[in-house]
């Protein structure tokens, strides 16, 4: 095996600018997260010219040499791409816990109950806390690390969450030792998300609003410098986040699904989904884009309600509305107003993007059927599971066509709703694909009868 080429001492760079076109940009490591001429957010502009004085061959190998293998912090699934997303970032202020390198799974027997042929589901959910935040909290806590070592006074990192983005804050604070606080909406989260930053000793402030609420209070917060936001308008996120779509195409051998379907809530992750992409391919290392398709939650659809399911190059000009969401058993994308809205349309027009959504039935069939092809899936991977079985019952997607989708955060995370959903007690739900444990004696006879009655007899013999 030839060795990896060694990592060049930084040509490569990256900056703020403004997303919505202002000729502004400001050095990663300013704590700043709006342009401040049009209030627009701002996206990690990379130097593309410096990285394509390596060529596309180079690139992978580079990346296939360290995917979960190479030393410190390279091994890690966002860092072993570190020129594509931090490359100034000093080596020694890097926070990891090994993100990223979750497994790409075919699907076969799922496929089948939807007439398709070439399912994959990336498990982004399989890793420290269990789900896909991980990768873009190392980048922003690493950055917070780099900030702090140059004397930037950040007393503390602070999060509005729906769970998963509180959980990955606190862990990777809490390997850095650097203070986080995180605001969560009362009663809305599951016990498994709620339990991992109070672990983890961060500051654990329940309020008695939605998740939106908490976004308002978090963002005047952090307007004082010495409070910096962690939440995914901070476009750090984005660049670690990205790598998710770097990786299916990596372990797909450098191709390119046809279709990739993700859930959105506040839509900071189809946009990435659309920069890893469109990055991979601007630096020649795929020839064409997938399309995209971006699943909400009926109760939560703002961005559904904007498109009502057309393509986006057939619904100019569109504009997304806030609205309150209504509860939905997909908890981590009841947002009513997504902060990343734009850059997801944005992405959506780059991939050809679709967005389809799912009720509450629909979402916890999808997951339950899944489950039966044995999977382990959350509600929000029901949710985008659901988009599929939609677009591929009206032949939108369809046989011999590749999709990946992405799996958002382990079924661990929220066993309430599994247990619901095979007890029957998800209220005003049906569970149709329900699987309840069965009570039986302590005694032979009756463990034989119950395998009976659900397998029939054994021959004789
Ligand atoms: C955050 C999250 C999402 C949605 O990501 P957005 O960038 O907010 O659209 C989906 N699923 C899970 C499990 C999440 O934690």
């Amino acid at each position: 095996m030839t060795a990896p080429p060694a990592t060049r001492a930084a040509p490569f760079s990256a900056t703020y600018r403004c997303g919505e076109g202002c000729d502004f940009t400001a050095p990663l490591t300013d704590v700043i997260y709006r342009c401040p001429r049009c209030q627009g957010l701002l996206e990690v502009e990379h130097d593309l010219a410096a990285l394509r004085t390596r060529s596309a061959t180079e690139w992978k190998a580079l990346f296939d040499g360290r995917f979960r293998l190479g030393p410190w912090p390279y091994g890690s699934g966002v860092w072993g791409k570190k020129e594509w997303i931090s490359p100034q970032l000093a080596d020694a202020n890097v926070v990891s816990m090994f993100e990223g390198g979750s497994p790409l799974l075919r699907v076969d027997r799922y496929a089948r109950e939807l007439g398709l042929d070439d399912v994959w589901v990336k498990e982004c959910g399989v890793t420290h806390t269990g789900s896909f935040k991980d990768l873009g909290m190392t980048v922003l806590v690493s950055a917070v690390q780099e900030m702090r070592s140059r004397g930037r006074p950040i007393r503390a990192v602070a999060c509005a969450s729906t769970g998963d983005t509180s959980a990955a804050l606190s862990a990777y604070c809490a390997a850095a030792g650097v203070p986080s606080v995180v605001l969560l909406p009362r009663g809305k989260i599951s016990t498994a998300q709620l339990v991992q930053p109070i672990a983890n000793g961060a500051l654990v402030l329940e309020l008695d609003t939605d998740f939106d609420g908490c976004m308002k209070v978090v963002q005047a917060l952090s307007e004082t410098p010495d409070i910096y936001l962690a939440n995914s308008m901070n476009s750090l996120r984005i660049e670690g986040q990205k790598t998710a779509s770097i990786e299916i195409s990596q372990q797909l051998g450098w191709t390119v699904p046809d279709w990739v379907v993700i859930p959105g809530g506040n839509l900071g992750n189809a946009s990435a989904v659309g920069k890893g992409f469109t990055m991979m391919k601007a630096l020649g290392l795929i020839d064409r884009l997938p399309r995209l398709l971006v699943a909400q939650a009926e109760h939560a659809n703002p961005l559904y309600q904007a498109t009502t399911g057309a393509g986006l190059r057939a619904v100019p000009g569109v504009a997304v509305k806030p609205m309150t969401a209504r509860r939905t058993l997909a908890s981590a994308i009841q947002i009513g107003d997504p902060v990343s809205a734009g850059r997801a349309l944005r992405s959506l027009q780059a991939l050809d993007g679709l967005v389809e959504q799912a009720s509450e039935q629909e979402l916890a069939d999808a997951a339950a059927r899944a489950d039966r092809a044995g999977l382990f899936t959350c509600p929000h991977t029901g949710v985008a599971l659901a988009a599929l079985e939609k677009l591929a019952g009206r032949g939108q997607i369809k046989k011999g066509e590749r999709v990946v989708v992405i799996s958002t955060a382990h079924g661990l995370k929220f066993s309430d709703f599994k247990v619901g959903y095979h007890d029957g007690t998800l209220p005003g739900l049906r569970s149709p694909l329900r699987n309840p444990a069965v009570r039986v004696e302590a005694s032979l006879g009756a463990v034989q009868d119950a395998i009976a009655a659900r397998h029939g007899r054994a021959a004789r013999g």
